[in-house]
């Protein structure tokens, strides 16, 4: 048994999600992580939403209200929508609580005290007329690195580069259109080029990576830069120094203060737990921790926070960097085991954007379909290693032809058969060489689908677990115990009623991390009691220490499935089932793309 840490990217919380941002970490993170729960690993999955920044402050103005409301709307969006797809995480918070604010100082004073954080002089834009600052926010101009026109100061949201404000061409105030002035001002830089050895060590070391995300990591340490890790900005955490603590207009960056996130989230998890202590499992670079494995889920934007940028913060804050130094209050810290990035979904061929409207966000989908549906979907057909299309055709044609004519079939018929004709799980008496054949297949699915769920490959896992179903559906047809309706023929019936419920009782296992709601229905209906599938819930917790109270996501998942072949017992009551999927209308297709289109 391990400590597992399964750290999911953070959804910004400028609006609502769509189900991009959940095919590419978010299902994907919890099908890892209910299966390595279910193998017997003590996970802890950790998120939350990310909420400073310029957008956050641009889209509050715009919208009249303050950043925090503005992030206190989308949260309980997010987090509903999370649990609506039954993501199963310890704890779901944000980064504007007490705690993370806290977490944030102590990694930049430690990264500080230990040399790895520079002041630099930089240009900062002043309004010509006021004589006062022009946050980034303020700046608009045309993007330098692709020409869009309203790139902002410190992001250019078209091609998603960041960019300082000096950067743009064409700058102008978004207050009253005038040129900005560029003085010199004061910010402070992560000495990114002082990881390079340690970085390089380290990166040497890992195995299992995906091959190009290991090259694309070992790329970037040939060029490594000063990061800017403040802002002229007011909205975020401010920054632990004397004579800049107070300052209004300067704050860390948000990218700094959020890929922290999982070390804060771990730390309010553990402090909410009764055993404020209980994150060093997961993290401490020392014997508390030495078991521990760190899975990062993410798109593949983010790579280089998660295989550079993270890995020095910790190696810097530990003492490990290349100028040495101490760890700091916390302790020496883990770094991460594997970098799980996904691929893009698109949409009907284009890209998601929620300006243009090429989107369906999670709350609509949700409202429309079942959760199970959308995440077979994701594991059978999204992004795992390549730009993957979201079609309404497809999805539609997946959900009929393999969730309900599949796997929902072999459960209906199988149940309805043996409750009609027994009223409970029939014994099973001689087995044949095809009943033995096929338990053994469902056997073996144990070790073939979980390991490779063990290595990010689910596509080909649900593909596994599904080809057991396909081979119990086909030795019903093969079987016929429809026709076995003797007196002397009835036993065989029940034994091969018997052996095809066992093989639905399995199947529904290995498919669990996949569909887990309706796991916990096939499990009721097999005769099954108590939880199969734990679910998250919303809880409104206080904020540890005095801040605004807030919704996470959280749940008792030490309940629940093994991941083993749980032999069914004879006499077991069966009612007769309701069907577990629900068979799609084509007209939906339509609809749905008239939707889009409108
Ligand atoms: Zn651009």
């Amino acid at each position: 048994m391990s400590h597992v840490l399964a750290a999911v990217a953070w959804p910004y919380a400028n609006g609502p999600r769509h189900i991009g941002h959940v095919s590419g970490f978010g299902v994907p993170s919890d099908v890892f992580s209910r299966y390595m729960r279910m193998s017997g690993h003590d996970v802890l999955m950790v998120s939350g939403t990310d909420e400073h920044g310029t957008p956050i402050q641009v889209q509050a103005d715009a919208d009249g209200v303050t950043p925090r409301q503005l992030a206190d709307r989308y949260n309980r969006v997010i987090v509903e929508d999370l649990q609506g797809l039954g993501l199963s995480y310890d704890l779901f918070t944000r980064t504007t609580t007490r705690n993370h604010y806290a977490v944030v100082q102590e990694l930049f004073t430690g990264l500080n005290e230990n040399g790895y954080i520079v002041a630099k002089t930089t240009l900062g834009a002043i309004s010509p007329s006021t004589g006062r600052t022009l946050p980034d926010r303020y700046i608009e101009g045309t993007c330098p690195i692709c020409g869009y026109e309203s790139a902002r100061g410190d992001q250019c949201d078209n091609c998603g580069n960041q960019l300082d404000p000096e950067q743009l061409l064409n700058p102008r105030s978004r207050i009253n259109g005038e040129t900005p002035k560029f003085v010199e001002t004061e910010h402070f830089f992560l000495d990114l080029p002082a990881f390079a050895q340690s970085l390089g060590k380290w990166l040497d070391a890992r195995d299992g990576w995906r091959p190009n995300v290991l090259k694309f990591s070992r790329n970037l340490l040939d060029d490594l830069q000063p990061r800017a890790i403040t802002r002229d900005l007011e909205w975020g955490i401010p920054i632990p120094l004397d004579g800049w603590r107070d300052r209004a207009d300067k704050r860390i960056y948000v990218w700094f203060d959020a890929v922290i996130g999982y070390l804060s989230a771990s730390i309010e998890w553990a402090r909410r737990s009764g055993d404020p202590e209980a994150w060093r499992r997961w993290w401490s670079a020392d014997a508390q921790g030495k078991d521990a494995l760190g899975y990062y889920f993410m798109g593949k934007d983010n790579i280089v926070f998660h295989s550079v940028i993270w890995p020095s913060l910790l190696l810097g804050y530990s003492g490990a960097g290349d100028k040495a130094g101490n760890p700091g209050s916390l302790g020496a810290l883990n770094l991460p085991t594997e970098v799980v990035s996904s691929e893009y979904l698109t949409m009907e061929g284009r890209k998601f954007s929620s300006s243009r409207k090429v989107v369906i966000y999670v709350r609509d989908f949700l409202e429309r379909y079942d959760a199970d549906a959308l995440r077979y979907f994701i594991a059978a057909a999204g992004p795992e290693s390549n730009d993957t299309d979201f079609t309404w055709a497809e999805f539609v044609r997946r959900n009929n032809d393999e969730l309900v004519a599949g796997w929902g079939n072999l459960v209906n018929r199988s149940i309805s058969m043996a409750a009609k004709n027994f009223g409970e799980i029939p014994a099973a008496l001689d087995l044949t060489p095809d009943d033995l054949a096929l338990l053994e297949t469902a056997r073996a699915g144990f070790a073939t689908v979980g390991e490779l769920i063990g290595k990010h490959r689910q596509k080909a896992a649900i593909g596994e677990a599904m080809r057991v179903v396909a081979e119990a559906n086909k030795y019903l047809s093969d079987q016929a115990p429809w026709k076995l309706k003797t007196e002397q023929e009835k036993p065989r019936m029940g034994t091969v009623l018997h052996v095809a419920l066992q093989v639905v009782s399995d199947a529904n296992t290995l498919l669990t991390p996949f569909l887990p709601h309706s796991a916990q229905k096939v499990h009721e209906l097999l005769g099954g009691t108590g939880v199969h599938a734990p679910m998250p819930s919303i809880v409104e917790v206080e904020d540890l220490d005095g801040g605004p109270g807030y919704p996470v996501l959280t749940g008792d998942y030490t309940v629940g499935a093994r991941w083993e072949s749980v032999p069914l017992v004879a006499g077991t009551p069966l009612a007769a089932p309701k069907p577990v999927f629900r068979k799609l209308d084509p007209s939906v297709v339509e609809e749905e793309l008239e939707r889009l289109a409108s």
